[in-house]
């Protein structure tokens, strides 16, 4: 109950009290009229009477109120009941420890947490210095802190080492907080313990798993660096091969025989297809490594596309393949790197041909909103079946093995397209059913933002 409630129910006492007197004195007065009544005018004992039915009457309302007045308490009590039992409860089932000490520590009352956290009956703990059960190496750091809170409000949480009785120590967080009177004096100490071993364990997996994370970082970037090295010391030799078997093929006739001519042709072609194998790896490992850098530059979009369709015709007329191109650009110039651009075209077109038996491939360029574009590459040819599809931008992966194998090829092509095409801060998408064709998109900026490669 609040100090005006108790104050006016002071006052009404008091009132009460009063009128208690007031009465007493009309009763007094009756008393001692009663000895001289003989002697004395009917109409005095009349108004005396009067005054006594009237003074009754407001005690009668003074007991009613009070009485209204009692009712409201015990509601009132009833209530501050309810809610100490609600926080006994609430602390008592806790499940943290929660331990109230007096300012030097010495433990008051706890919770069920507190004491299964120190392994103590729960009757046992109280009494006993919280010191006792912290490690020895954090008592003085408890002793620090307890001093320290008699100027604050709270602690800040910090770790310490539990030892609770009879059992292993673990790694705890506490908090502690004041207790004041009126005065300002500390009286109590609120000590909060939470157990962090499993946070403390998880914590320490993920330390492990950055280290690990690192190693293999550190491995994949020593991996880059030698497939690197070893591609670019391959890449003098095999040049030597295929530029000698090349000057080879020129004089066949009057100085090879034809069945070495054929040789000489396949050590040429088997050269390339290594060359261009080494290449790849070499593009790979400088993109892993994160040391691919574009060259950027304007140029004339319609007029590269056009091109590298035209590189690729007589490999699409052997298939008797119809190859198509469609611009539809109102300005043809954009910013990008156009080797890497020109690579990854070339790549599109010669795999929609390599997957193509009959039909077509048609290279589409478009403008799209917020000037970007988007150039497509499409076939009719044998498709990619749904579950392949989500791996194929990944190194390595050929779709279906079996077909695949009798075009040759490394499965870093498409793995190459897409990381360039994120260099160029696009993003390759593809479209396909199996026995129907296959659509591979790339969308990218009219112009590509120097150092904005992710
Ligand atoms: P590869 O050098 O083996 O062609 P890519 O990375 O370029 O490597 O392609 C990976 C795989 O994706 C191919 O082996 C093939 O299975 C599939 N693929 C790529 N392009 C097409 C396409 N246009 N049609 C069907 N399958 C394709």
């Amino acid at each position: 109950m609040d100090k005006a409630r108790n104050e006016q129910f002071e006052r009404k006492i008091d009132i009460f009290g009063q009128k208690l007197g007031l009465v007493k004195n009309i009763s007094t007065k009756l008393e001692n009229q009663q000895a001289v009544q003989s002697a004395q005018k009917p109409e005095k004992t009349l108004e005396v009477i009067e005054e006594l039915q009237c003074a009754l009457e407001e005690l009668f309302v003074a007991e009613e109120e009070i009485k209204a007045q009692n009712e409201e308490l015990a509601i009132a009590h009833d209530q501050i009941a309810a809610e100490r039992q609600r926080y006994q409860e609430l602390f008592e089932f806790a499940p943290d420890g929660y331990l109230v000490t007096d300012p030097s520590g010495i433990v008051r009352e706890h919770n069920q947490a507190a004491a299964s956290l120190l392994n103590m009956p729960k009757s046992a703990l109280v009494g006993k210095p919280l010191a006792n059960y912290i490690a020895l190496k954090d008592r003085h750091a408890l002793r620090y802190q307890l001093n320290r809170v008699q100027e604050l409000e709270r602690l800040p949480e910090w770790e310490i080492n539990i030892c609770p009785r009879q059992s292993q120590p673990f790694a705890a967080a506490i908090t502690i907080a004041t207790v004041r009177d009126r005065q300002g004096k500390v009286t109590d100490l609120r000590c909060m313990i939470r157990d962090i071993t499993a946070r403390k364990q998880a914590e320490e997996k993920l330390q492990k798993i950055q280290v690990q994370n690192l190693q293999l970082q550190e491995s994949a970037k020593l991996k880059s660096h030698f497939l690197a090295i070893m591609s670019h010391e391959l890449r003098s030799p095999m040049n030597a091969i295929i530029g000698f078997s090349q000057i080879l093929l020129r004089q066949a006739p009057p100085n090879l025989a034809s069945n070495q001519a054929n040789m000489v042709e396949r050590i040429f072609s088997n050269g390339k297809h290594l060359l261009k194998l080494i290449d790849e790896i070499l593009d790979f490992a400088r993109i892993e490594a994160g040391r691919m850098e574009l060259k950027l530059a304007e140029f004339n979009l319609v007029q590269l596309v056009k091109e590298t369709v035209e590189e690729s015709r007589s490999l699409a007329e052997q298939k008797n393949l119809v190859l198509e191109v469609e611009l539809n650009l109102t300005n043809p110039n954009i910013v990008n790197d156009s080797d890497r651009l020109r690579q990854v075209l070339i790549n599109l077109i010669s795999n929609a041909i390599k997957f193509t038996g009959e039909g077509k491939v048609a290279v589409t360029v478009e403008e799209l909103w917020s000037d970007r574009l988007a150039i497509a590459v499409k076939d009719t040819g044998i498709g990619i079946a749904e579950a392949d599809i989500e791996h194929i931008f990944d190194e390595f992966r050929q779709a279906n093995q079996t077909i695949t194998r009798q075009h040759g090829g490394t499965g870093l092509g498409l793995a190459i397209c897409d990381r360039l095409v994120r260099l160029m801060q696009g993003k390759i998408d593809v479209e396909s059913k199996l026995g129907e064709g296959s659509t591979f998109t790339i969308e990218i900026p009219r112009r590509v933002e120097v150092g904005n490669n992710n």
